[in-house]
């Protein structure tokens, strides 16, 4: 029988068919090979993760209730295996997280109730039942209030730059922020959550308004019971209650009755401000006649976006506009450590006289303490921006 070329041809083809086959029957042995090795190594992996979840929920969470536990030790630089596997808590979360998706999250218990996402700067609280929240002085310090039957406790050290850290006790979710963090509260599909951020990469102006005096300073005493600490307070509540813009923020030093020492106010403004004005209502000892709006700055004030002294005839025109009041003009003379502490344009304004009966009557009178407002809302509209987004 004789082959013909074609028959050559086709026995050629068959024979390396056949090699083919078993090729790529060796490959494909092969290769379930490794992808059985890689889901056993994977396996491995996430045993050892859910074994430091359990190791968290004992430190942070737990049955320690009511109390605050012991931070881990930190831990050993050079082993790295034995960091990805055991404490502290921060650490493993943190890695883990970055392991999944290069997100930085940080948990607080270990179901997952509060995370800290610092990429994004936010803080969520989904499934948690969260009834209030609050932000207190100079926004360092901000809690959430919820119902937890668990009765988790712990801090988590975060260090970003916005959050110094967070702490959960008694039911209180604290955040700690350094100074100029910003939060605001947000409510999507249902879940509370925070927003952390510098305001200034928000808004185009950040005016801090001050209440002046608080706590055991009651300011002048001089209309008892009317303390002039209240009066400054109400007003600035009033202020911060109708202002509404979408390019100026307005942050108050403090929104109840606190004291709060000169170089706090001054660390705050100057950290987070764009403009310093501070709230306070005159007296004078002397002559129960004086009366009038006065607005002080210091000659050797900051002066960007305005000099303060540009800053005190706004307000002050704002003022003696609004309120009729006579008008004592600006004045530099009084070195008030306030504005001595200040790093950006500030004013302190004396809106009336406690000591004098016409105005302190005025002063008792919600109306005007609206009208005041209105009047410093004026002044805030009309400043000049700080930088345009
Ligand atoms: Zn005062």
């Amino acid at each position: 029988m004789r082959f013909k070329q074609t028959d050559f041809l086709k026995f050629q083809s068959k024979q390396r068919r056949t090699r083919l086959i078993f090729i790529a029957s060796a490959l494909f042995v092969l290769i379930l090979l490794i992808a059985f090795l890689v889901v056993f190594l994977l396996f491995l992996k996430n045993g050892g993760r859910e074994q430091s979840a359990e190791q968290a929920t004992q430190i942070y969470a737990g049955e320690h209730s009511g109390e605050l536990i012991e931070e881990p030790p930190p831990a050993e630089p050079d082993e790295e295996e034995n960091a990805e596997s055991a404490v502290p808590v921060e650490e493993e979360t943190a890695s883990a997280e970055e392991d999944a998706g290069g997100e930085n999250i940080f948990l607080l218990g270990a179901d997952g109730g509060a995370y800290y996402d610092s990429n994004a700067g936010r803080l969520y609280t989904g499934g948690l039942d969260v009834f209030a929240a609050e932000s207190n002085f100079a926004l360092t310090e901000h809690k959430l209030f919820f119902d937890d039957s668990q009765q988790r406790s712990g801090r988590v050290g975060v260090g970003d730059g916005l959050v110094d850290d967070i702490t959960i006790a008694d039911g209180n979710v604290t955040i700690t922020c350094a100074t100029g963090c910003f939060v605001e509260f947000f409510d999507e599909d249902g879940e509370l959550f925070l927003q952390l951020t510098d305001p200034k990469t928000i808004y185009e102006t950040v005016v801090v308004i001050d209440a002046g005096h608080g706590g055991i300073d009651n300011g002048t005493e001089i209309a008892k019971p009317l303390l002039e600490k209240n009066v400054n307070l109400e007003i600035v509540r009033i202020l911060l209650d109708i202002f509404v813009s979408e390019k100026i923020l307005l942050l108050p030093t403090r929104s109840d009755d606190t004291r709060i020492s000169i170089e706090d106010r001054n660390a705050f403004a100057n950290g987070i401000g764009d403009y310093l004005i501070s709230v306070h209502n005159n007296a004078d000892e002397a002559s129960s006649r004086s009366s009038g709006t006065v607005v002080y700055y210091a000659e050797s004030g900051f002066d960007f976006p305005i000099s303060s002294k540009e800053l005190a005839l706004i307000v002050q025109d704002a003022l003696v506009n609004k309120l009729g009041t006579r008008d004592r003009g600006i004045n530099h003379t009084i070195p008030f450590r306030l504005l001595g502490g200040a790093e950006i344009p500030a004013v302190i304004a004396e809106v009336m006289f406690l000591s004098n009966p016409e105005e302190r009557e005025r002063l008792s009178d919600h109306n005007t303490l609206f009208d005041i407002a209105g009047a410093f809302k004026d002044a805030v509209e009309s400043l000049p921006a700080a930088r345009s987004h």
